[in-house]
């Protein structure tokens, strides 16, 4: 096992690595901007290295200086959590020449799910079903375009090879719009992601976004950890999360999941992933693949009792699976709010100070946050303050017991979604589980 890991990612998710090394007995260094100073995990670091300003640009995506931060400390390898430079596949070789062990899978299965097209024609031929689209990138030829558009059928949608976070795609429902659509998306793809290259789907119109999580280690094992329901969505932007999928049969996550686990071990994938599909009418059709731990883990974990971050790390320093797939069992049901420093109707960021944090607590409550009251909200980040995560035997029992989590969560000082949670989680539709990716939206719309 490593004796000292780097840190490299702020906010929640720092903490949660952190507590994954001390509880594994291994010492973190966390790194932090100039923003993050008075962040819980850097007073309760051992270790912590200031890594620039505020801007991302000049610390948590500054590569030289976080390499910088690993050879001063000793450190042996580097987490990258989620977002900054945890997709990025110079980042990750980067690493690995500077002779440090990169927490995740290689550059070059980086490289591949980091590229949607290369991402999708590696899954078409490991066997795994997609959404019906252009076979790789559109060409320029506006003809061929509308030919391309005319054989997938309307609505379509073309969205950017390099893109992330919910940007980069338009959806289009007529021949007419369809040109200017899809030169308008190549330039906002080559302006925010470096890469003008897009590709066209077919839209489906009412599908949920199921994902299955999987682990594997440098041996080739692999196995899927379930899977979970991130429906609940704003602007492509998850929301509240679940597992296991309401109303899904076992035996097609069973079918899906070993999919996933053959394309694992097909292309010598390792570390954890997350498959992500759109799944209709009883199909599923993949859309991407992550290559590091995601928000919402913390549901697969109560489900499953696996610590994903903790088997991440044992897998990066060279240890096998501690469990087969046979040893997975699925117990309860778990939901996840995404708590945003935003106004909970209007989206507005809220950044500034905390006045008052009171997390909730319990049985089968799990707050994973940094913030705490007189916590300072910066300005410069994603709005995601922390998350509520809820086990319980049942569904039932595990919306009952976010209604109290949230309903004993106080944060004053800033806005926060909570209301919005609260409203939510006594929705008729959404209690009654399998509402889809446009639901959100219609919610809020009809509620203005
Ligand atoms: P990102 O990497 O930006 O998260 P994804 O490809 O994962 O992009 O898509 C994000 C969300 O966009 C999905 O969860 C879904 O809500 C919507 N979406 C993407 N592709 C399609 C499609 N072909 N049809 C309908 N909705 C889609």
């Amino acid at each position: 096992m490593f004796k000292k890991i780097l840190v490299a990612n702020r906010g929640e998710i720092a903490l949660r690595i952190q507590r994954a090394c001390h509880e594994l007995g291994v010492k973190a260094v966390m790194v932090y901007s100039e923003a993050d100073r008075d962040a819980k995990y850097v007073k309760l670091a051992e270790e912590a290295v200031c890594i620039g300003p505020a801007p991302s640009p000049l610390s948590y995506l500054n590569m030289p200086a976080i390499i910088s931060a690993a050879e001063v400390t000793d450190a042996e390898a580097i987490h990258p959590g989620y977002g900054f430079l945890s997709e990025n596949a110079d980042f990750a070789e980067r690493v690995e020449k500077s002779g440090f062990q990169f927490i995740g899978p290689t550059p070059d299965s980086i490289r591949m799910m980091g590229d949607k097209v290369s991402a999708k024609q590696a899954m078409i031929r490991a066997g795994v079903p997609c959404v019906p689209g252009s076979d790789g990138e559109l060409p320029d030829d506006p003809v061929q375009i509308r030919r391309i558009a005319k054989s997938i059928g309307y609505p379509v949608i073309i969205k950017a090879a390099g893109g992330g976070g919910g940007r980069g795609m338009r959806v289009v429902h007529t021949e007419a719009a369809l040109v200017n659509a899809v030169q308008m998306t190549k330039a906002e793809a080559q302006a925010a992601f470096g890469n003008p290259a897009v590709y066209m789907e077919k839209f489906l119109q009412n599908p949920r976004h199921i994902e299955i999580q999987i682990l594997a280690d440098k041996y080739r094992n692999a196995v899927y950890l379930g899977e979970r329901d991130c429906s609940m969505q704003r602007r492509h932007q998850k929301v509240i999360e679940e597992a296991p999928a309401p109303g899904i049969p076992r035996k097609l996550i069973e079918k899906i999941g070993e999919r996933c686990v053959a394309a694992c071990k097909k292309i010598g994938y390792r570390g954890a992933g997350t498959f992500e599909f759109l799944y209709e009418n009883g199909e599923f059709y993949f859309i991407e693949m992550n290559t590091r731990v995601q928000v919402e883990h913390p549901v697969t974990e109560w489900i499953t009792g696996v610590d994903i971050v903790r088997t991440q790390i044992m897998v990066a320093a060279g240890e096998k699976l501690p469990f087969t797939q046979r040893q997975v069992q699925i117990q309860g049901h778990a939901i996840e709010c995404r708590v945003n420093a935003e106004d909970p109707y209007k989206f507005i960021p809220s950044p500034g100070r905390i006045t008052m944090w009171h997390a909730p607590g319990g049985p089968g409550v799990r707050v994973d946050s940094h913030a705490y009251t007189n916590y300072y909200v910066p300005p410069n980040y994603d709005s995601m303050i922390g998350k509520i995560i809820v086990h319980g035997d049942t569904r039932e029992q595990a919306l009952a017991r976010m209604r109290t989590a949230l309903s004993e969560t106080v944060i004053e000082g800033i806005n926060t979604n909570v209301a919005l949670h609260r409203e939510l989680m006594v929705d008729a539709k959404f209690v009654a589980g399998g509402t889809n990716i446009h639901y959100l939206e219609e919610w809020l719309s009809q509620r203005q």
